[in-house]
């Protein structure tokens, strides 16, 4: 685990290196959907101390499982229904998935029940398949704006899947509209949060992600190999 773990640095800091970037710039989170929670044990003992997750139940589980270990956090990555807002409210410390109002009015009211906060980062459609989650990069500013009644909320960035070919310039695109969608927002007087970072790239395309600009990339088969 602590090899896979340092191979897959070593290429972020080797495309950190290509683009003139500061690798601490570039955050590694360790993706463990479908992983036994030995896995990621031994990930915890390498260093890693959040994951991400898709599924609400399955993270749910493996949060009250591990739960001994207080300094293990949860980032949810995945798309969430508005009825499970509850369940992520009373134990994720990030969700990346964040696409309509209703869900973000859903979470606030939770975590103000829990008494907890939440970072988010708005899901961006960048590809423009159907298949996806997100908002088409037209409608980002008018949630951005909409979130600035929420104070549970606290908004950190974008985050995309990218298209997915093996075609690296329709990839490469995918990553120039975030850098696109960020500039409106901070150009957008109506906004005041910063939607500085950029959670993008994959096991697949987390290279060219970071050469692109990723702040976060989310990786699993990479690390933790095929899933179940
Ligand atoms: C599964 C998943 C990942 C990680 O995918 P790999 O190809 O295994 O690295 C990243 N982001 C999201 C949103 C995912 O659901």
């Amino acid at each position: 685990m602590a090899e896979n773990l340092s191979r897959v640095r070593a290429a972020i800091d080797r495309a950190c290196d290509r683009a003139n970037r500061d690798p601490s710039e570039v955050r590694l989170l360790p993706v463990s959907k479908t992983q036994p929670t030995e896995k990621i044990l031994a990930a915890y003992e390498a260093g890693v101390r959040i994951f991400g997750e898709n599924r609400v139940q399955e993270a749910a589980g493996k949060a009250a499982e591990l739960a001994a270990h207080a300094d293990l956090r949860w980032a949810m990555i995945g798309h969430l229904q508005t009825n499970k807002a509850k369940d992520v409210a009373a134990f994720a410390d990030e969700f990346q998935a964040l696409d309509s109002f209703r869900l973000a009015e859903t979470l606030d009211h939770r975590l103000q029940q829990a008494d907890r906060s939440l970072d988010v980062f708005i899901e961006v459609n960048t590809s423009g398949e159907t298949s996806k989650n997100g908002l088409p990069p037209g409608e980002v500013a008018e949630l951005a704006i909409a979130l600035q009644q929420f104070d549970r909320l606290r908004p950190r960035g974008l985050m995309t899947i990218a298209a997915n070919t093996d075609d690296q310039d329709q990839v490469a695109a995918c990553f120039r509209t975030m850098i696109e969608v960020r500039r409106q927002l901070q150009d957008d007087d109506r906004i005041d949060a910063d939607y500085g970072e950029l959670s993008m790239g994959m096991s697949g395309d987390f290279e060219l992600a970071v050469e692109h600009g990723a702040t976060t990339v989310r990786v699993g088969t990479a690390i933790f190999g095929t899933r179940r």
